[in-house]
């Protein structure tokens, strides 16, 4: 079922290969704009040594995961690199019935769930300039054992083939800039035409502008 009720809120989803620099990016449109809410995934991978329980993530176990997968709790799940993820669904729907801005950080199968049920989403995909800077930024990040590294490097080519389903692309290759394309995404969406109805409801019937929001 898709939601195509006007809404004041946009949901964006980046996706990226690991290594494109897309936490860094996401942490720093965050600080620009704190008015959009970041989507906390629940993931059965371990913990990396600097993250916390409720900030990157819900860390949880494989059984307690897939209960909550056939409970219907997640709005999209995947298994990635040999972890499952998954978006809280409750969440998401409170957020976006309330009008907020949501991000979600999620891999190019969640992508596709979420549109399905979200159309209006909106899908930017990161890719590094080279899979050489994909390959330092990895191991340059030393957060993560040879053995996933070289999975992860392994998994981008097929990861990168998704890129033509995303409407937007932004190419790290120079930090400042593509925060400025990120930022300029977000702005842009929030200008359309479904949005700026939904928040300038008053002014808009005030202007005698009735259209028909799909
Ligand atoms: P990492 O283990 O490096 O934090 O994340 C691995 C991959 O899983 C990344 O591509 C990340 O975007 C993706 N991911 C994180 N949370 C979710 C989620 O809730 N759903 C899906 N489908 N992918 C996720």
């Amino acid at each position: 079922m898709s939601d195509a009720r006007p809404s004041s809120g946009s949901l964006f989803m980046v996706v990226a290969p690991s290594g494109a620099g897309k936490s860094t990016l996401v942490n720093a449109l965050l600080a620009q704009e704190p008015a959009i809410k970041l989507s906390i995934s629940f993931t059965t991978r371990q913990p990396r040594p600097l993250e916390q329980h409720g900030r990157e993530y819900y860390f949880t176990t494989v059984d307690d995961f897939l209960k909550r997968r056939e409970a219907g709790e997640f709005l999209e799940s995947a298994e990635v690199h040999g972890n499952y993820y998954g978006t809280s669904r409750l969440l998401i729907e409170e957020q976006m019935k309330a009008g907020t801005d949501v991000l979600l950080e999620i891999d190019w199968q969640g992508a596709q769930q979420v549109k399905k049920r979200f159309p209006h989403a909106v899908g930017i995909f990161i890719l590094p300039p080279s899979i050489a800077a994909l390959e330092e930024r990895l191991k340059k990040r030393g957060q993560d054992d040879d053995h996933v590294i070289t999975r992860r490097i392994l998994a981008a080519g097929g990861e990168i083939a998704h890129a033509p389903e995303f409407e937007y692309v932004i190419i790290n290759q120079e930090f400042a800039t593509a925060l400025s394309e990120l930022t300029a995404i977000v702005k842009a969406t929030r200008c359309r035409f479904a949005q700026q109805a939904a928040r300038n409801a008053s002014l808009f019937a005030q202007l005698g502008i009735h259209a028909i929001i799909s």
